[in-house]
This record gives structure tokens, C-alpha cells and sequence, in this order.
């Protein structure tokens, strides 16, 4: 990409007439659903790369690398513009964690193979994080790579790997020095997924899906181009990937399972409460109320830390959106759960506003574990936001080799 035209400096009214125009020559509004939405995958991933060749997918990027350069303001005037007719793709500066990762620390040489891929969706990606005996203590990993001239040999177990099944790289945290402190010795890799020493497992979960799995690693191969920051950097990697994650955790999670359509435009607990009979009950009112006053606020927060951000400035509120979120969702699945009474012990496809509570129920774990515990956030606000003293760590200073492994 390193031959991209510069693009010229434009005032916000042609911006907006732009992609405006550029969507009305280009959108027909047939593609629907996408990554999560079901849909023709295909003609999905065609408007993607459609999207991305036209630098829209993201642009806020630099023109080097498939961007405008533009800043959050105007690339909102293109959000704003996609949205309006309902056309997918762009905005994945703000959302696509692994592209983003790699485009803040990748090797050139990586970037130029993997990013537009990733954009376009022609590549799957998952998270090899999590171990065993290492989960909200990461940077306890004991999954080693060693390198061994041009590629690093990787050996151990990673656990709670979602979609490991299908993908084709995974973003791997892994442990090349033992003889420095926890934080110092791990690098962070794109470790290729469909090898012969990668073997994945799925795992049952508490919803009756399985998207996650466990992944076992014996000599598999990552080229050395594919480390991302240096040898031992794959602390400060992290973080920038897992700020990503997280902001996109606060912003939303999966909706009911049932497909069954709400009847109306009404706030889905008030329709459940209208058809439930229920909309006179005092207490649910209450609770009722104060489920959106929640959802309300964590979006005005939401955007806030979002404007911060934008000027510069770190935010505070970041911090609290997955949390946040992440309470949202058990209290409403509860609300949910007492608006049907007795009926939510009832399941199968021809209840399916029981289904939905239950699975919700089940399912608000996804927020509240995954990307980092409630617990775990609380400590990083107390630590980071509020300026508690921080949690006694007695391995923190100690070569990697001296832990003793819990
Ligand atoms: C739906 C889902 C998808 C996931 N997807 C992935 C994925 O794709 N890739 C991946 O690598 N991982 C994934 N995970 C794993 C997830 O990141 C870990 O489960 C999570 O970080 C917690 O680690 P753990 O399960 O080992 O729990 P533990 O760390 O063993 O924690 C157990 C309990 O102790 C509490 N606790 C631990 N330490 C502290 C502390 N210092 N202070 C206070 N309380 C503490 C925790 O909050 C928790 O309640 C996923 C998890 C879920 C639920």
C-alpha cells in the first residue's frame, strides 16, 4: 500500500456529498446480516471488500494502509452517512480489534499480508490468551515459544478459546523468557491456526453452545514476522488490544436468541410487561425503570469517554462501560426473568419469552467473564481511576522461572 495516492483535504459538506454519492452508485441495499446476522456470507464479504478498496472500511487509518487519514469527526460523517442507508463495513477503526492491534504494532511485512484480509473479513481470527492456570493473572501464561532461527517453536495449552475452530490466525500470548519478571518475559505472536501442531477442542457452555474450545499446541510454528512489538513486549501488546476489546464490550452484547420479532417499536422489557399483563405491577415499573435509566446512562457515558478520547484526553468513564454493561445485562435478564414468573421455567421453541430470559440469564456470564472478570475491572478502577493502593502481588518482581505455578 506503500504507493497510495494522498488524499486531499476536503471540507465536511464534501465529505458528506462523497459518500453519499459513492454509496448511492454503489448500495442497493441487498446485502444483509454480516458476521453475526446470518445472511449470504458471500455477497456480505464482496460489499465488505467493496468497501475496504474504496477506503471507507476505515478512516481514520493512514493512507498507507487502506485509510483517509481522516480525523474522528469527519470518519463519524462517514459512519453516519452508512448508516443512514443501512450499508455495513465501515467504522472498523473503532471495532476491529485484530486489524487494529496489528496496524498500531505489527511488521510492515505483516500488515502488507494480513490487514487487508482482515478488513475484508477474508480471514478469521481468535484469542489465545487464556490458560489453565492463567486467566485473570495473564501474564502468568506458561505457553512457551522458542525461537529457532527464522520461527519460533510454540508449545502448551490455551483454554476458552472462542471460535478457534474456524479461525486462521490467533493473536497468542506467549512466554519466550522465564529467566525475567511475569510482565517481561512474554511476546506477543499471529500464530497460524491451521497447522498440524494446533489441535482445537470444543467446549460445551452453560447456553448449550459451543463457541469456545480448547486449543493445544505441540511444535507449532509461528514465523518470526509475525511477532508483534519486540521479544518480551507482548505485555504493552496486550493492552493495546484489550483496550479495544473492552470498549467494544461496553457498547453491546447479543440480543434474545428466539428470533421471535418484538410486536412493537416499544423498549423490549415494556412489551414483555404489555403482553405479560403485567405493565400495573408497582415493583416491576420500578425495576423496569430503572433497567433503561441504566442502559440510558452507560450510552451517555459511552459517548463521553468517547469524545475524551477524541480531544485527546484519556477517560476516566472508559473504564466503567464493561462493567457497566456487564451489570446492565444480569439485571435485565433478571427483570425479564420475573416479568415471566412461573412461565420461565418453561422452555423449548413454543416459549420462546422464556427461552429468551433463560438464555440471557445464562449468556450475561459472556460480559461478565469474558475480556476480563467483574472482579478484575473493579480492581483496574480502584487502581488506575480512583487511586487505591495496589493489590499485593508477590510474584511481580520475581524471574518467571522461581514462580511456583498454582
Ligand atoms: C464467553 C467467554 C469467551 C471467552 N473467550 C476467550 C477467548 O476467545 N480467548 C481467551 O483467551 N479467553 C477467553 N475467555 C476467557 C476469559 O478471558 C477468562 O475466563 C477470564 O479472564 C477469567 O479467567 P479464569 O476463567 O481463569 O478465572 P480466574 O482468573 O480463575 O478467576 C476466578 C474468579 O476469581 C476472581 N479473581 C481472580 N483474580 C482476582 C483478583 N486479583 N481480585 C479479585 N478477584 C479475582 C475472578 O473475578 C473470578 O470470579 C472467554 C471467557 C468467556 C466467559
Amino acid at each position: 500500500m506503500d504507493d497510495a495516492p494522498a488524499i486531499a483535504a476536503q471540507t465536511d459538506d464534501d465529505l458528506r456529498a462523497e459518500v453519499a454519492a459513492w454509496l448511492k452508485a454503489n448500495w442497493d441495499g441487498s446485502v444483509r446480516g454480516g458476521p453475526q446476522g446470518g445472511g449470504d456470507m458471500r455477497a456480505y464479504r464482496a460489499w465488505v471488500a467493496k468497501v475496504v478498496d474504496a477506503r471507507w472500511a476505515a478512516p481514520r487509518w493512514p493512507v498507507a494502509w487502506y485509510g483517509r487519514g481522516l480525523s474522528n469527526e469527519q470518519a463519524r460523517i462517514v459512519e453516519r452517512e452508512f448508516a443512514k442507508v443501512g450499508a455495513p463495513g465501515t467504522g472498523q477503526d473503532r471495532t476491529q480489534l485484530y486489524a487494529n492491534t496489528l496496524l498500531a504494532r505489527g511488521t510492515d511485512a505483516l500488515k502488507a499480508k494480513l490487514i487487508g484480509p482482515i478488513l475484508k473479513g477474508e480471514i478469521t481470527m481468535c484469542l489465545l490468551y487464556s490458560e489453565p492456570g492463567a486467566g485473570s493473572d495473564l501474564a502468568g501464561v506458561r505457553t512457551r515459544a522458542e525461537l529457532k532461527g527464522d520461527h519460533y517453536v510454540v508449545n502448551g495449552q490455551k483454554v476458552w478459546t472462542s471460535t478457534a475452530a474456524t479461525a486462521d490466525y490467533g493473536m497468542l500470548l506467549a512466554r519466550t523468557n522465564w529467566d525475567v519478571p511475569k510482565h517481561q518475559g512474554i511476546s506477543f505472536f499471529f500464530l497460524p491456526m491451521k497447522q498440524k501442531g494446533v489441535e482445537v477442542r470444543p467446549l460445551r457452555q452453560i447456553t448449550n453452545e459451543s463457541h469456545f474450545n480448547e486449543v493445544f499446541f505441540t511444535d507449532a510454528i509461528v514465523p518470526a514476522e509475525n511477532l508483534l512489538g519486540e521479544p518480551g513486549q507482548g505485555w504493552s501488546v496486550l493492552q493495546t488490544a484489550l483496550a479495544y476489546e473492552r470498549s467494544v464490550m461496553g457498547e453491546g452484547a447479543r440480543g434474545p436468541r428466539s428470533g421471535v420479532a418484538e410486536a412493537t417499536n416499544e423498549e423490549p422489557l415494556i412489551a414483555l410487561a404489555r403482553e405479560a399483563g403485567r405493565l400495573s405491577d408497582p415493583l416491576l415499573r420500578q425495576d423496569i425503570a430503572r433497567v433503561i435509566a441504566y442502559r440510558r446512562l452507560n450510552a451517555l457515558n459511552t459517548a463521553r469517554a468517547k469524545a475524551d478520547l477524541a480531544q485527546g484526553t484519556s477517560s476516566p468513564v472508559m473504564s466503567l462501560g464493561k462493567l457497566a454493561m456487564s451489570r446492565i445485562l444480569h439485571e435485565e435478564a433478571r427483570v425479564r426473568t420475573a416479568i415471566l414468573g412461573a412461565g420461565s421455567l418453561l422452555e423449548g421453541p413454543e416459549h420462546p419469552r422464556a427461552e429468551d430470559a433463560n438464555f440471557l440469564t445464562l449468556n450475561a456470564y459472556f460480559t461478565s467473564i469474558g475480556g476480563g472478570t467483574d472482579q478484575i475491572q473493579r480492581n483496574i478502577i480502584g487502581e488506575r481511576v480512583l487511586g487505591l493502593p495496589k493489590e499485593p502481588e508477590v510474584d511481580r518482581d520475581v524471574p518467571f522461572r522461581e514462580v511456583r505455578g498454582g
